[in-house]
């Protein structure tokens, strides 16, 4: 298994040869926030699989939802002409979920990448069904990350993920991201940085031309960037300038949909009601590849009563696939059931603080970002004063000492990223902060 896995399966993030040198990690079964791989080394998953495994791996409401809707209907889906129970009533689940947030209606896909692409295509249509065919330009910010295809691809904010694939969509502008640590303006004031944000974007809209932007995508809290926490005045303000010039927000809420921010949504923290939301990982656990977008009333409006341009043509064979559907509902009510938001919230306290600690105790962590639940980073330096990042090889000692002191976390060089799923107790969390010490210790 071990050479197979290096020899036939293409691991994204490295080059065939890589896998041969540096083999990734084989995960045999895992049990509560547990995971153990092929040596039999059981370690707790503070990555959560990847921010997504909300409930832990073995909630056995989620497991027999999936086996009776198997046995019951294993596929028909909501494409052309065709529905099925199971995704009617997850839909309204969904909905109940977003309603808070101004969402109206859902649309399922497979995954977090889907949801984005169907995002920025509705996007489009909105506007030509309002007749501004002319909009067709997005704003997103440097840092975020939207997933593989090409429309997430081109508003990505990681020139890693970009480069590549070139050229993208035309007409997709970065503005900087609200990253105190670091930003051209050397701005450490979150609010000021905000500020200063919101006038690159005012500057971008007038020189690009209103009337050529579609809509603007962000994370509410910055996932695979780097956990970056914007000013809780940042997202209002990007809210207000979308109003002015007619361009619609979307909350990219993939990883913090369904509470792991402790809220159930990330945009609800800034007091912020987008105009679309994508969601995806927490939505069925990762029981079941399903994502979903959603659009408030004005949006949906636009569609309705449209001849043939109403429709959406972004369907998908597996667009509400039953067993998606019932990972989906079933999910959502152990998630409610079990209040998973109001322990994110308090766990998510206790692994910043313990982080936190950890930045006093070794000098090798020059910046701690979290505080919204279970989403935490530490940023690693080799050179505190001049901030200087370490090599990706210092990030990796540090995520194999970790791993095999009892944490599975991620690296993102120079970070390391932790969403733990939402059920973990208070000493799993210590046990995660000492892994990391005795991983910390080892750079
Ligand atoms: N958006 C965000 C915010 C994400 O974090 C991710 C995945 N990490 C995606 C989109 C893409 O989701 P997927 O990997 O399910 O395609």
């Amino acid at each position: 298994l071990k050479e197979n896995n290096a020899r036939h399966l293409w691991h994204p993030m490295g080059h065939p040869g890589e896998a041969q040198a540096n083999p990734p990690k084989v995960i045999t079964s895992a049990e509560g926030v547990r995971i153990t791989d092929i040596d039999g080394h059981q370690t707790i998953d503070a990555v959560g699989g990847l921010w997504c495994v909300n409930l832990g791996y073995s909630n056995a409401t989620v497991k027999d939802a999936i086996t009776d809707q198997l046995a019951r209907l294993p596929y028909y889906s909501a494409f052309a002409g065709t529905s099925n129970p199971t995704a009617i009533e997850a839909s309204q689940m969904v909905r109940e979920f977003f309603a808070e947030d101004g969402m109206a209606r859902v649309f399922f896909t497979s995954g977090g990448s889907d949801s984005v692409d169907v995002a920025l295509r509705l996007a489009r249509q909105y506007h030509r069904l309002r007749g501004e065919p002319t909009r067709t330009k997005f704003l997103s910010l440097k840092k975020g990350y939207h997933g593989t295809h090409f429309g997430g691809a081109s508003v990505n904010g990681n020139p890693r993920f970009r480069h590549a694939y070139e050229p993208l969509l035309p007409g997709c502008v970065h503005l900087p991201a609200p990253y105190p640590y670091r930003n051209p303006f050397d701005e450490t004031d979150p609010a000021a940085l905000a500020q200063r944000i919101a006038a690159v974007a005012e500057d971008e809209i007038a020189f690009q031309g209103a009337d050529t932007i579609a809509a603007f995508i962000m994370e509410p809290i910055l996932g695979a960037g780097g956990v970056i926490v914007p000013d809780p005045s940042f997202m209002r303000l990007m809210r207000d300038i979308c109003d002015r010039h007619g361009i619609l927000l979307i909350s990219d809420e993939v990883i913090t949909g369904f509470g792991r921010t402790g809220d159930w949504s990330g945009a609800r923290h800034w007091g912020v009601q987008p105009d679309m939301m994508t969601l995806a990982k927490g939505i069925t656990s990762g029981y079941f590849p399903v994502g979903g977008t959603m659009v408030n009333d004005k949006v949906a409006e636009a569609f309705e009563g449209a001849d043939a341009d109403g429709s959406i043509f972004s369907g998908y064979t597996y667009s509400a696939h039953p067993v998606g559907a019932a990972a989906v509902v079933a999910t959502l009510e152990e998630t409610l059931r079990q209040d998973l938001r109001t322990n994110a919230a308090a766990r998510g306290t206790q692994l910043y603080e313990g982080c936190l600690r950890l930045k006093d105790k070794h000098d090798i962590v020059g910046d701690v970002r979290g505080g919204h639940g279970l989403m935490t980073a530490l940023e690693l330096v080799s050179d505190r004063d001049a901030k200087t990042a370490v090599d990706a090889e210092t990030v990796k000692r540090v995520h194999q000492a970790a791993y095999e002191a009892g944490a599975m976390v991620r690296m993102g060089p120079p970070n390391l990223l932790m969403s733990p799923p939402l059920t973990i107790s208070e000493a799993e969390i210590d046990a995660v902060l000492s892994a990391l010490d005795t991983g910390l210790s080892a750079a």
